[in-house]
């Protein structure tokens, strides 16, 4: 299938040719024309698979067909971060290049100078509002946003969004717009609290699911066994032996981010630490550096495991297993994005090991364990469930074959 068998308008096809995209992704076949018959959709796919322009291109399509004007808001998208807010605007500008689709990106942390800004464009209009749920409801709140002409209501990491604790502020929001509207709603995972809100929001939806759960086949997956201090040796060896540009390393906690690559700067490494301590500049900044490949290694917190827009990495390294299954998913679609193969590598210490077990029963697949350079030393017995004074993690294995 090619994009002009999606019947969208010909300044957003030649947008789509401006950006390189060739051919639809999965979801943007299936969401596409669901969107453009205007039906509500509930769509279940993490970032990397290309559903912010599934959502994106049908509804500039609308915008670029009807010919609404650009002081009109048509559309409001609702998302977790304020560097998801940037990257769908930055999307959204590069495909209405010839459509003339207007947008801005409203978000926290901005300084005053900024509200205004933002006061100015929201009271004089513009075709689509991409926003955090805070930032949104207090200029909502102040009642200089012309919503009345409101069409579309675009909800994206929904699950994300709860988990933040953003319910009341989306509804809060939602009371501000028109009643008559079409509603979109994203999320990686489906737990039940986002089936309830999905039932308090959209009308009829349609659903598509993209293989929850599952990375892209194209990352290649590995784990190591490893006690905490020898985690950094590892890294280490990775990069020794390993021709790796470009590497995101995941930690759980800001303070171990902060360790971490000041242990990696110690050993001469080109690392920098990335969370939601710092700056918005220093993290635009960072982020600009990385993208550019002036700096090697990016070590981050889950904050921007999500939506952060970086292509071309060559390898994750999860320093330590994630909390939530679904933020594994989300670390490692970092790599392996639309067109590149990846590699993600993931440190498991004794404690971490019944979590990844849940990471692996989740993907229905088992990650290869690797045994450590013996420069290293072994690392503890991955034995999830016997560790736990349960059945041997094999069990699991052999019921599932
Ligand atoms: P997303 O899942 O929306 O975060 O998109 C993942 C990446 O794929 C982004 O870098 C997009 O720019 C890119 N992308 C989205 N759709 C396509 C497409 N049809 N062809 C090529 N790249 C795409």
């Amino acid at each position: 299938m090619t994009f002009s068998d999606l019947n969208l308008h010909a300044d957003i096809l030649s947008g789509l040719d401006a950006m390189g995209f060739e051919n639809p992704t999965p979801i943007q076949e299936q969401a596409i024309p669901i969107i453009l018959g205007n039906k509500d959709l509930i769509g279940c796919a993490q970032t990397g698979t290309g559903k912010t322009a599934a959502f994106l291109l049908p509804l500039m399509h609308k915008i670029a067909e009807n010919e609404i004007p650009d002081d009109t808001i048509d559309t409001i998208i609702i998302c977790p971060t304020r560097e998801l807010a940037m990257q769908i605007d930055q999307q959204l500008e590069g495909l209405s290049y010839f459509s003339g689709v207007t947008s801005i990106p409203i978000y926290g942390g901005g300084s005053g100078d900024d509200f205004a800004k933002e006061k100015n464009a929201l009271a004089k209009g513009t075709h689509v509002v991409v926003g955090t749920p805070g930032k949104l409801i207090s200029h909502l709140n102040l009642g200089y946003v012309k919503v009345d002409q409101l069409k579309h209501l675009v909800l994206d990491e929904a699950d994300r969004m709860l988990d933040m604790g953003f319910h009341e502020d989306i509804m809060r929001i939602i009371n501000h717009l028109p009643k008559e509207r079409q509603n979109l709603m994203f999320s990686a995972t489906m737990p039940p609290k986002i089936r309830a809100l999905a039932k308090d929001i959209l009308q009829e939806p349609e659903e598509i699911n993209i293989s929850i759960s599952k990375p892209a086949e194209k990352i290649v997956q590995v784990a190591f066994n490893a006690y905490d201090a020898q985690k950094v040796d590892l890294v280490k060896h990775l990069l020794r032996y390993n021709d790796i540009p470009s590497l995101v390393i995941f930690a759980s906690r800001k303070s171990k981010v902060r360790e971490l690559t000041k242990a990696l700067q110690k050993e001469g490494m080109n690392a920098k630490g990335i969370s939601s301590d710092l700056e918005q500049s220093e993290r635009e900044a960072m982020l600009r550096e990385f993208k550019h490949r002036s700096l090697q290694i990016l070590v981050a917190t889950d904050v921007i495991s999500r939506g952060i827009d970086i292509d071309n990495i060559d390898m994750v390294i999860n320093f330590d297993v994630p909390n939530d299954a679904a933020d594994y998913i989300h670390r490692i679609g970092r790599t392996a994005r639309a067109s590149s193969e990846g590699e993600a590598v993931t440190f498991i210490n004794e404690e971490d090991q019944e979590k990844f077990l849940k990471i692996e029963e989740l993907m229905e697949r088992e990650v290869r364990k690797v045994p450590n350079p013996s420069s290293i030393g072994d690392g503890p017995e991955y034995a999830p469930r016997k560790r736990n004074g349960r059945s041997n993690k094999k069990r699991f294995y052999k019921k599932r074959r």
